[in-house]
This record gives structure tokens, C-alpha cells and sequence, in this order.
């Protein structure tokens, strides 16, 4: 079974991604967490990304789907995967497609996080991840904050604002971008007959941890 998490950034998505990969076992794939763990190690691809991501930019598809596709073929990844950050562009989706039907696959499943705009600026401002490229462990001060201040549940690293959060600028063209790029993925998924929409926000007291409930007592039906 391979599964993507959709949706704006902000909500939610590496934490829901996370729990349904606690409880099934099946792999989680962050774009994102790959290329931050890059960046800290300073690999050319990282070196390379950062002129991007810095921005607020997407890295583009040229360095983005040959990595994803290396990726898919290692181990752990047999067993089917959740994409989180990944696909962000028809062309990456396209080339998803024809990568897992080469191998017999497909997309089973696609979790379309929505959270109203006001929520998703106050959660990026609020997000903190652990500085362990190992680890990624994603808080929020508000929403989920770690048992001791600063520090991560997971490895006892300290935790920090990611760069590209600290930056208001930043923050508005991400959200931009995912309207012209990503948004219409929505449509293209909801046409393959796999797309899952699914409200998370404060005001229905629906929170991504909920979600990953139903969507894992789903799964294991
Ligand atoms: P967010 O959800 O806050 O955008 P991510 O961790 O998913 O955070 O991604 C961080 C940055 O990495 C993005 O802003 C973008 O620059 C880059 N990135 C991640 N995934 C992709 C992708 N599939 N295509 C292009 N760029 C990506
Ligand atoms: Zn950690």
C-alpha cells in the first residue's frame, strides 16, 4: 500500500504521516527531512537545495524526482510507503505514476489535510523540530510541545525554529506556491478516485493525531 499526505504546510502532515507510520510499519518518506538532513551534512545536494528551500522556493523537479525515485528502491521501502512533502508538482506526480507502475504499483491512498489559513500561520510560527538529522522529530509549542521545554521526547536534542519558519517572507511565498502548484493535486487525485479530504483545525477540535487514528483503524480493517 503507498500512501501521500497532501495538504498545506502547516497542517499537519509530517505528524499524521508519523503516527500511521508508528502503527502499520510501513516507511515514512519526508522531501523535506531528506533534504534539511543534507543541508546539515553539506552534500552537494544539499548545498544545492538550500539555495531554494531558503527561499521558500520548491527545488525543482530535476533534483527533486531522481531523489525520490532513488529512494523508493532501498529496503524498507518494499513494503509500500507514506509520502510526506512529495509530490508538490503535476510533473512530480506524473513521474510518481509512472515510477510505481513500473513496479507493479500504485497510489492506494491520498490524505488531503485542510486547516483553515489563520491556524496554519499561527502552527509554523509555532513548530519546532529536533536538531538531530537523525531523529526530525517535529513539536509545537502550543499544540504539542515536548515534556521539557526545548528539548526532544525522542533523542534529548535541542530543539529549534526551522529557518524557513523564522521567516515571515518565506512563510507567505510557501503558501503561494503550494496554491499554484500544489493545489492542484487535489483534483488530480480526486479524479484517480483515491483522495481522502480531511479538516484539521482547533475550531472542531479535530487534530491531525485523530485523524491518524481513523485512517490506521481504516487501514487494518
Ligand atoms: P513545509 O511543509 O513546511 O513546506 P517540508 O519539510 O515539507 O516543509 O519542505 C521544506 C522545503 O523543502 C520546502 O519549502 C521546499 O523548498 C522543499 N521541498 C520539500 N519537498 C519538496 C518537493 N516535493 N518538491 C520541491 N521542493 C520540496
Ligand atoms: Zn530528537
Amino acid at each position: 500500500m503507498n500512501i501521500i499526505m497532501l495538504g498545506a504546510q502547516g497542517t499537519g502532515k509530517g505528524t499524521v504521516a508519523g503516527e500511521i507510520s508508528e502503527n502499520t510499519g510501513m516507511v515514512q518518506i519526508s522531501t523535506g527531512d531528506i533534504f534539511r538532513k543534507n543541508i546539515s551534512e553539506k552534500t552537494p545536494l544539499g548545498i544545492e537545495a538550500d539555495k531554494f528551500i531558503s527561499q521558500g522556493n520548491l527545488v525543482p523537479d530535476e533534483i527533486t524526482i531522481p531523489m525520490v525515485e532513488d529512494r523508493l528502491t532501498w529496503d524498507d521501502a518494499k513494503n509500500g510507503v507514506i509520502l510526506d512533502g512529495f509530490p508538490r508538482t503535476i510533473k512530480q506526480a506524473e513521474a510518481l505514476d509512472k515510477i510505481l507502475e513500473a513496479k507493479g504499483e500504485k497510489i492506494d491512498l491520498v490524505v488531503n489535510l485542510v486547516t483553515p489559513k489563520e491556524e496554519i500561520i499561527d502552527r509554523m510560527l509555532t513548530r519546532r523540530v529536533c536538531t538531530n538529522p537523525d531523529c526530525k522529530a517535529t513539536y509545537n509549542t502550543k499544540l504539542h510541545p515536548p515534556k521539557v521545554e526545548g528539548i526532544c521526547d525522542k533523542c534529548g536534542s535541542p530543539l529549534k525554529q526551522r529557518d524557513d519558519d523564522s521567516n515571515p517572507d518565506a512563510i507567505k511565498r510557501r503558501l503561494e506556491i503550494y496554491e499554484e502548484k500544489t493545489s492542484p493535486l487535489v483534483e488530480y487525485y480526486k479524479n484517480k478516485g483515491v483522495l481522502r479530504t480531511e479538516t484539521v483545525s482547533i475550531s472542531i477540535n479535530r487534530m491531525g493525531k485523530d485523524v491518524a487514528r481513523d485512517i490506521v483503524n481504516d487501514i487494518k480493517k
